[in-house]
């Protein structure tokens, strides 16, 4: 028999999808994915999604929606997805448990961070090493940071820290910035910037250390290395969606994010809605991936009770 809805994913707007689902009695099947928690699980403190006013670690708050939404009946399972069938009803979902079948699907499979894949960045991450300005730019009040990549995130989570550090040196491989232009000019303007052209980091210091204490910096004409002072290291070189499976089913926008329609969160195939970073490269927040989950649950309900 089918199942009434299978939400894929189980970052902010999975759970929060499952919630509303469940409390709806709809009874849904939550597929964690290979990183059950999603991105914040890799953070520690989450200062800026409300309703807890001393902040929370990013596992913790994982865990409190997992267990709300088991609180409303969603069953969990910990699996990981390896192909779909959106071409038929019910849908087919793949997984490394089992098939299922079901009438609708709520895509929240997220999006990943990409790193420079340095095995100081690993070692380092939660310790001076951060993805998210917006999460952790607040711990380095008065201090030295880099920000990696040319891009407008770089660029804006950039102008975003120099309200707590003290110099902010952007990082870039090139000597011509990707971000659009008024974005660079707001960077470009502010006193606390400084660019590093042409570097690329070829080392994170200093992993006996246990914390970030400078970035070994290579230049990319001359062959030079040199080494930039820093207390924090933001990598900003951009996302990518977890969709590789959609391929094909699901309209991708160029960039590979699920296309959703105006007004819902229906992607291309009616009957299979998206939610969360998977669709949106811009806001990219907590609080925003579990709205737009809690819209996606809202948009299923509705087209199981009229057709
Ligand atoms: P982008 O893909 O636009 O930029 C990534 C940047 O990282 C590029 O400068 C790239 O360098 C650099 N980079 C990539 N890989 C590496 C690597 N291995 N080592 C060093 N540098 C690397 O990603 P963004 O996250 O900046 O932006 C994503 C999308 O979101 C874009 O469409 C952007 O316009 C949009 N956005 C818009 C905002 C706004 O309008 N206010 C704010 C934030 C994002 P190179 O340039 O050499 O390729």
């Amino acid at each position: 028999m089918a199942e009434n809805v299978i939400v894929l994913g189980s970052g902010p707007a999975g759970y929060t999808a499952a919630i509303y689902l469940a409390r709806a009695d709809l009874k849904p099947l939550l597929i964690t994915g290979v990183q059950p928690g999603g991105q914040l699980t890799i953070t520690t403190d989450v200062d800026n999604f409300p309703g807890f006013a001393d902040g929370i670690q990013g596992p913790k708050l994982m865990e409190e929606m997992r267990r709300q939404a088991e609180r409303f009946g969603t069953r969990i399972m910990n699996a990981e997805v390896s192909s779909v069938d959106l071409k038929q009803q019910p849908f087919v979902i793949n997984t490394s448990e089992g098939s299922f079948l079901t009438k609708r699907v709520i895509v929240s499979t997220g999006a990943s961070a990409q790193w420079l894949g340095l095995d100081a960045e690993t070692k380092l991450m939660g310790k001076g090493v951060s993805g998210c300005a917006t999460c952790d730019g607040f711990f380095f009040r008065d201090q030295e940071v880099a920000v990696v990549g040319g891009g407008d995130t770089a660029l804006e989570e950039a102008v975003f820290l120099t309200r707590f550090a003290k110099r902010v040196t952007i990082v870039h491989r090139r000597d011509e910035l990707r971000a659009s232009k008024i974005v660079q000019d707001k960077a470009k303007e502010n006193p606390k910037i400084e660019f590093a052209w042409s570097k690329v980091v070829v080392d994170i210091l200093d992993v006996k250390a246990g914390r970030v204490t400078g970035l070994k910096l290579k230049d990319v004409r001359s062959g030079d290395v040199s080494k930039l002072s820093c207390t924090g290291v933001f990598i900003a070189i951009g996302h990518k969606p977890n969709t590789e499976i959609f391929k094909g089913q699901l309209e991708l926008d160029d960039k590979g994010y699920v296309v959703t329609k105006k007004c819902t969160m229906e992607t291309s195939v009616p009957g299979v809605f998206a939610a969360g970073d998977v669709q949106d490269p811009y806001y990219r927040q907590a609080i925003t991936a579990a709205g737009s989950g809690c819209m996606a649950a809202i948009d299923v309900e509705r087209s199981l009770c009229v057709s």
